[in-house]
Formats: C-alpha cells, structure tokens, sequence
C-alpha cells in the first residue's frame, strides 16, 4: 500500500476508533525496536501506578503523541480529519444509491479500474474507484433486494460490524481480544441454550459447509480417535447417512476428508422434502450388510431449496438405537429457535450431537458467521482435534450486539 492510501486507510479507522487527529508538530521519530522498548516502559509505568490515580488521570484526555516509523505516523493519521470525514460520509451516501447496475463480467471488467500500480493514488482517485465498487455491487441491503437465504440490513449488526472492522481483532488468544473472547462465550452459551443442551461447546466458522465438515470430522474421530495419528490408513469403510435434499457441502466434506463421495448414502425424501425415518432405517441395514461402518447422520432443518425440517425426534430415535452420530444442518433453519412459533420445527434438536447454524441468514448477522455447536464438552473435542480453523471474528461482529436483540424481540 502506497503511503497516502494508507494515510486515508488510517484517517478512517481513526475517526471511526478515536474521532480526531494527534498533533503532528512535536513528532518523535522511532524505529521498530525502540517501540517496542517505549511499549515495555508503559507496561511497566502502568504496573506501579496506584489505581485510584490511573482512574483519575484517565478522565483528562491527554494529547496523544504521534509515533513515526519509515516516516509514516504509526498512531494516527497525518491527513486532514475534515477532508477523511467527508469522505466517509461520501462513501456511506453512495452505499444506498440501488440494487445494482448488472453488468457481464467481459463488460464489468472494462468499466472497473483493476490494475495494481507500484505509484500510489490521489484521494480523488480512490473516492472514484469507492464509488464504482458501490455502482456496480448487488446491495444485499437495499430494500427491494430479495434472496432464499439473506437479505436486509440489521442496525445492530451493521453498528457491530463496524466495531470489529475498526478495533481489528484477532481472536487466536486472550491477550489479544479479551472482550470478543468472552463474547464468543456468552453467545455460544445463548446458543447451547436454545438448542436445549444443558452444557456444550462450540465454535464460530467462516460457514455452514464449513461447520458441516467440522461435525463430520468430530463424529469419525469420535468412533476411530486413532485416526488423529494413523490417518485413513486405520479405517474400515465408514458410511454417513443424510436426506436427497441435503446440503451439497455434506458431499464436499465427505471428499474433503476421505471418506469418499460413493460413502454418502442419500436417503429418500417424501413430497415436502423431509427424510423418510423407515428409509433412513432402510439404508443402514443396507451398509452393514454390505460390510461397512455406519457412523453418522446428518438431518437438516430448512433444506436449501424447500426449506423442509426432518423429523429430528424419529431420526434420534434410530441414531440412539444404531449408536450413531447424529448432526443436524440448522445453517438456515437454526433461527427458528428463537422464535416461540415456529421452534417445534425442530422439535427433538437436543437430541443432537452436533448442530451447525448460521446467524447470518435468519439472524441477519454479517456474513460469514455460522457456528458449530458440539454437546459433548468432556473431552474437548474442539481443543484436542476437532477444527482445522480458528474461531472467525466474522460471527462476532453480528451475533456481538444481536443474539441478545433478537431473543428479546423475536416472538
Ligand atoms: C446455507 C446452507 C449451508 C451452507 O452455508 P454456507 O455458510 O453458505 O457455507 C449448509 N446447509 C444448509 C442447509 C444451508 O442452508
């Protein structure tokens, strides 16, 4: 990034974050390591200090000093605060013009200014490329935007998005992010809760298919823990079991993780697109006499194209009595269980060894945020193997102010 996209990059942050510009005129000049030793001084200042006098001094805002490193001011921006909030507000007036001006990729890509140059660009420059990005992009919430899985926009979310994007936290550890990390708690609590588990564990993923892969994994683990070590080398043939109107990411994850895409037994759905439980039967009669290892289920609550809830309590009944894993796809129907209505939908969840549920769709979260949810705490499966990612900061920005909005509103 050249240094004056940059300065505005920061001149926004900055206002968002701080709302002014640190004075520039007695700027100290300071390499890497000597930030690090300045940082090390404050720590250790702010160790000996009394409490009572941090409180005190902390309710006279002090004039921060700027910290220059290869000339550009680590700490703040050097650009006129007036001229970065015009140009915010520019931008934000731009975001609700229409639903979009529809161009073909050959036609869209002659009309965008996609080139990568070494030299930098002037702010005038860059308000015009901000404003072709916002022309030519699909407003998802703009009001007369329609689609099957998302669409509007929610205040809460949108304030709490802002939040993430300007304090930019990574939540690897707790050093790092403590509130978003007792966030992240809070809400997978909230979650566990309405899914009517009386403990669990969980974990936020950048998606449903994502979260779906997750459980699959966890359940083979459950079954065969050796194969965190040997890998598929140990394994006899293991078959999952999930309805003709699943998910396509079950067959994605089946592939993804070896077990094989011939290894997904779909089982046959009635006329509203809900699983069959007799044939789900049917079907692991069916493996274990062709010699192989049933070890999963995965039923879903709103299918994709009909939005269909398998009957979770039948589908239980049989995982209990096969000892079998069951999952359950909530990525777009999982929102009902916050509303008194419609949560018989998935009567039976708790029944559940794992859920995935996406609050950016019913909920209205900012995309990506989908969480997996697992039952079984004692082990830990999520810390000893169970996901290949780390929890996303996307869920948080939403689900942040919105999980306690939206339980308190929806009916
Ligand atoms: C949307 C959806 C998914 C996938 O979610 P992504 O977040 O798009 O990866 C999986 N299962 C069902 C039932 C869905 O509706």
């Amino acid at each position: 990034m050249d240094q004056q996209s940059y300065k505005i990059a920061l001149a926004i942050l900055y206002i968002m974050s701080f709302g002014g510009t640190p004075d520039t005129s007695n700027c100290e000049i300071h390499t890497p390591h000597n930030i690090l030793h300045l940082w090390k001084e404050d720590i250790h200042v702010m160790k000996n200090r009394d409490r009572r006098d941090t409180a005190q001094k902390e309710m006279t805002p002090s004039k921060k000093i700027p910290v220059l490193v290869d000339g550009v001011v680590l700490n703040g921006p050097q650009t006129d605060v007036k001229a970065g909030e015009k140009f915010v507000e520019e931008v934000c007036r731009l975001v609700m013009e229409e639903v979009c001006e529809w161009q073909p990729p050959e036609q869209l890509r002659q009309l965008l200014d996609l080139e990568m140059r070494d030299t930098g660009e002037s702010q005038d420059k860059l308000l015009r490329l901000c404003r072709d990005v916002i022309h030519f992009s699909v407003k998802t919430n703009h009001p007369r935007f329609f689609n099957q899985l998302y669409a509007g926009l929610d205040y809460y979310s949108l304030a709490a998005r802002i939040l993430t994007e300007a304090l930019n936290p990574s939540i690897y550890t707790y050093e790092v992010s403590p509130v978003f990390l007792l966030v992240e708690e809070a809400v997978l609590k909230k979650m566990i809760e309405c899914i009517g588990w009386k403990e669990g564990d969980g974990i936020f993923n950048p998606g449903g298919s994502v979260s779906n892969m997750c459980a699959m994994n966890l359940a083979r683990y459950r079954y065969y823990p050796d194969v965190k070590e040997k890998g598929l080398s140990g394994l006899p043939r293991l078959i999952l079991f999930t309805s003709a109107e699943c998910h396509y990411s079950m067959k994605k994850a089946a592939s993804f993780l070896g077990i094989g895409t011939q290894n997904v037994y779909f089982v046959e759905t009635d006329g509203r697109g809900k699983m069959i439980p007799e044939e789900l039967e049917r079907r692991i009669g069916q493996a274990r006499q062709e010699g192989a290892v049933p070890f999963l289920v995965c039923a879903t609550s709103g299918t994709t194209v009909l939005g269909a809830f398998d009957p979770l309590d039948e589908i239980a009944e049989i995982c209990e009595r096969h000892g079998l894993w069951l999952h359950v796809d909530a990525s777009w129907g999982g929102s009902a269980l916050v509303s008194r209505k419609h949560r018989q939908l998935l009567h039976g969840i708790h029944r559940a060894d794992s859920v995935a549920w996406n609050p950016h769709k019913m909920l209205m979260a900012g995309i990506q945020c989908s969480a997996l949810l697992v039952k079984d705490k004692t082990v830990s499966f999520l810390l000893i193997f169970g996901n290949p990612v780390n929890s996303t900061l996307k869920c948080l920005e939403a689900t942040l102010l919105l999980i306690p909005c939206r339980l308190g509103l929806i009916r």
